[in-house]
């Protein structure tokens, strides 16, 4: 699904990344752990080819993302990967349903077909009285899960989390926990978490500790 080699990245004299090589198929959770600064936000936009690495090699459902050009990379990135942060970024002005809709327009999809995907998300995620409701009439908890829907919408290969827990509380973040178990389940969905919620990082299939430039395997 994803596979990312030797990706090294420097900010002036800090190496932030030091050589990381990095693999997850399909229905796998994986789960980044480490200290503040460490760099696993860095890593994340890079897999996530929000950002550049210095060097390496990022292959993303066979595709290379070396030599793509600025929009060529942003179709692919729409399509093919989703991103959910630890605060939502929801637009304020629209629809639970719409905001889950964007990035299946920015595809270019057919209207019918976008209704429909939408509609099965919001039943999936069980906020399906929440589709007419704008962001700021929904609990965190709801507001996350149309995130979550959002990053979906275009059926990624992988979907990337920010610490996608660290602003609910502790049912919200359960309930969170255990619907990306069953995406990974359900969808066979594959899922990169950078947390700090020790819950979370041990319900993933595989945990890696990020520290001093280097991302290693944790028991
Ligand atoms: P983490 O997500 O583990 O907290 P980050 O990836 O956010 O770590 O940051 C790693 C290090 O890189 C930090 O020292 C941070 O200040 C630095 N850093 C991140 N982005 C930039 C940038 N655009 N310019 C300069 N330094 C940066
Ligand atoms: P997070 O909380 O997810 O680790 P940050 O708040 O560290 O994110 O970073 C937010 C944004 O600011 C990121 O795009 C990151 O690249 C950038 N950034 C982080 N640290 C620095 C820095 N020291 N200099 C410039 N930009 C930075």
């Amino acid at each position: 699904m994803l596979a990312a080699k030797n990706i090294v990245k420097q900010y002036d004299d800090l190496t932030v990344l030091n050589g990381i090589d990095f693999e997850i198929d399909k229905a796998q959770i994986k789960a980044i752990v480490g200290p503040s600064g460490a760099g696993k936000s860095t890593l994340l936009h890079i897999l996530g080819t929000l950002d550049d690495a210095d060097t390496g090699e990022l292959v993303i459902n066979n595709q290379s993302i070396k030599g793509l050009n600025k929009k060529t990379l942003s179709g692919f990135r729409n399509k093919e990967i989703g991103f959910v942060f630890q605060f939502h970024n929801l637009l304020p002005e629209f629809t639970a349903a719409e905001n889950i809709a964007i990035p299946a327009y920015v595809a270019g999809r057919k209207q019918a077909d976008i209704d429909q995907n939408v509609d099965e998300l919001l039943n999936l995620l069980d906020i399906k009285d929440r589709a007419t409701h704008k962001p700021a009439q929904l609990s965190g908890g709801e507001q996350q899960r149309v995130a979550v829907a959002r990053a979906l919408i275009n059926s990624p290969g992988i979907v990337f989390a920010d610490e996608p827990s660290g602003n609910l509380d502790s049912k919200n973040a359960e309930d969170l926990h255990q619907l990306f178990l069953k995406l990974r389940n359900e969808l066979g969905q594959a899922f990169v978490i950078v947390t700090h919620n020790k819950e979370l990082a041990q319900m993933a299939d595989e945990r890696h500790e990020m520290r001093d430039g280097k991302l290693t395997h944790q028991l």
